[in-house]
């Protein structure tokens, strides 16, 4: 939950950064431009917006969004 505070205060700061949507998932390895991209809604999990260098970090875009 701190952690969930802490990237919501990030993204509130830097309201011009651009967010993408993932999987919270650890299995999750795609990040997406839509939230209601067709390869998020297999997700079990709950679907969060990051700051795109977070997610680029970790996982590459979405097969359907290239
Ligand atoms: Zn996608």
């Amino acid at each position: 939950m701190k952690l969930l505070y802490a990237w919501l205060l990030t993204s509130y700061i830097n309201c011009n950064q651009i967010t993408v949507y993932v999987c919270d998932s650890k299995y999750a390895t795609r990040y997406h431009y839509k939230s209601d991209c067709r390869g998020l809604s297999n997700c079990k999990h709950r679907i969060i917006s990051i700051p795109l260098d977070k997610a680029t970090a970790t996982r590459t875009l979405c097969m359907w969004e290239r």
